[in-house]
């Protein structure tokens, strides 16, 4: 429990700090997009300004007298608010185009900008036909902005000035519609982002979360599995140890001493099991890797297993094809441990005088190792659950010899040669048994 805790705790951190990483990275592209797109749209603005003040000018330059509804087509077509003085007079016009601070108080800071640069647009007294200022930021009472600009020219009887305002702000709120754009496009990134860590952190625990649940399965099935030994041990020592002079028959005392050692040699044997699945995962098990002459081997297997199969009652065959198998590189000691699981589990699942067929072949460039039996079968659902530690198709088994182990050892065994098992049904009913090796 406290280890689910902590792969949990260790969950939030990761999802956490994986959100707020790149959601960073995603506010801060989504920032310099908004002042991009704001620079650009601010060097538009002025760029449609200085062409609307450059038509401006020409307007002043190319006509004698200038009417109110040019002045005013001026204004609605370049958003802008503009002044024409006659030999500095201001022109009796009231305006087309709003401002929020009033036009009076802005042209007179314009003035002020121009005078405090040297330039005055007001009384003429230079000796050139005409002269345009720079471009001038003018702030309004309300923090608005302006670009600011003017142009005088030589007419006759005197002199004619222009005065420009072009607002800088952003009266049809496509700004502010940007803005929004991009803040919804922040926060669908940032819900996005949470669920895409969120589920890519736990496909990356899922291996951990899992190898732990299997930690635990098999401490509690290696448990299970030394009480009752553990427990056969103690009552038959105290079986012994509550025997009289009188009644301890020798019969009786041997007895109890071959069911203590039973017991023993068992709990043995699924203690080297368990050591070299340990080792297996922490891939320290050492492999004594040589050339290994298959055919030999499938020879002494056959008669190492042969008296055992005749005392069980089933007929095993050597199968001879004839052509002599290619040679691998394995160990042989852990090759003839699979075929032994194999051979092993063949009796188990079959019954009196049925046979088990032991053959090689070479199947393009794999060597091939068969153990096949006319026993019980695999269902097909189960075939994969075959090779999961302590697994047992019928847990109900008087056979205390087995204890789910054998096949997830062989297949520890086989992956450490690079190679692969398979099951399969044997015609007629019954299952096969192959391991695959690579011809050398
Ligand atoms: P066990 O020690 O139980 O035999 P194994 O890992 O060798 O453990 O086998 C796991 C399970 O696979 C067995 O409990 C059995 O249900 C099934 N099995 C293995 N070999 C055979 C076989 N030749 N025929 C039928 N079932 C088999």
């Amino acid at each position: 429990m406290k280890q689910d805790m902590l792969i949990k705790d260790l969950q939030i951190k990761l999802i956490l700090l994986f959100t707020i990483t790149t959601c960073s990275v995603l506010a801060a592209v989504l920032l310099s997009v908004w002042r991009i797109t704001q620079e650009q749209w601010e060097s538009d603005k002025e760029r449609q300004f200085e062409t609307n003040f450059l038509s401006a000018c020409d307007l002043v330059r190319n006509s004698n007298s200038i009417s109110h509804t040019e002045i005013a087509t001026l204004e609605i077509g370049g958003q802008a608010a503009v002044l024409v003085e006659d030999n500095g007079t201001a022109l009796n016009y009231t305006g087309a185009y709003y401002t929020k601070t009033s036009r009076e108080v802005l042209f007179g800071k314009l003035k002020s900008k121009l005078k405090e640069s040297g330039q005055d647009f007001e009384s003429r007294t230079l000796t050139v036909k005409e002269n345009a200022s720079s471009m001038y930021e003018i702030e309004g009472q309300y923090g608005e902005r302006y670009f600011g600009a003017a142009f005088v020219v030589n007419v006759k009887g005197g002199y004619r000035s222009i005065f420009m305002l072009g607002e800088k702000e952003d009266k049809s709120g496509s700004r502010a519609k940007q803005g929004r754009l991009i803040l919804v496009v922040g926060a669908a990134g940032g819900i996005l982002l949470f669920l895409l860590s969120n589920f890519l952190i736990r496909r990356v625990l899922k291996p951990v979360e899992d190898s732990r649940k299997n930690q635990s399965e098999f401490i509690a099935a290696v448990s299970h599995e030394l009480r009752s030994p553990l427990a056969v041990i103690r009552a038959n020592t105290a079986a012994l140890t509550s025997m009289k002079e009188n009644d301890s028959s020798k019969d009786m005392f041997l007895s109890f001493a071959r069911g203590i050692d039973k017991e023993c040699v068992r709990m043995a044997g699924l203690i080297e099991d368990m050591m070299f699945l340990t080792f297996a995962d922490a891939g320290t098990w050492k492999m004594d890797m040589q050339e290994v002459d298959l055919d030999t081997l499938l020879i002494e297997t056959y008669d190492f297993f042969y008296p055992y199969c005749q005392e069980k009652n089933r007929r095993l065959k050597l199968e001879d094809n004839g052509l002599a198998l290619p040679q691998v590189k394995g160990d042989k000691e852990r090759l003839r441990q699979i075929l032994f699981i194999f051979i092993h589990n063949a009796v188990s699942y079959s019954k009196d005088g049925d046979l088990i067929v032991l053959r090689g072949f070479t199947d393009k460039k794999q060597a091939v190792l068969q153990v096949e039996d006319h026993g019980i079968g695999i269902e097909d659902e189960k075939k994969k659950e075959i090779f999961k530690r302590f697994y047992r198709g019928d847990k109900s088994r008087k056979d205390k010899t087995h204890f789910g182990l054998g096949l997830s050892i062989a297949m520890e065994l086989i992956q450490l040669h690079g190679g692969s098992i398979t099951v399969t049904d044997t015609l007629g009913g019954g299952s096969t048994f192959s391991i695959s090796l690579k011809i050398i």
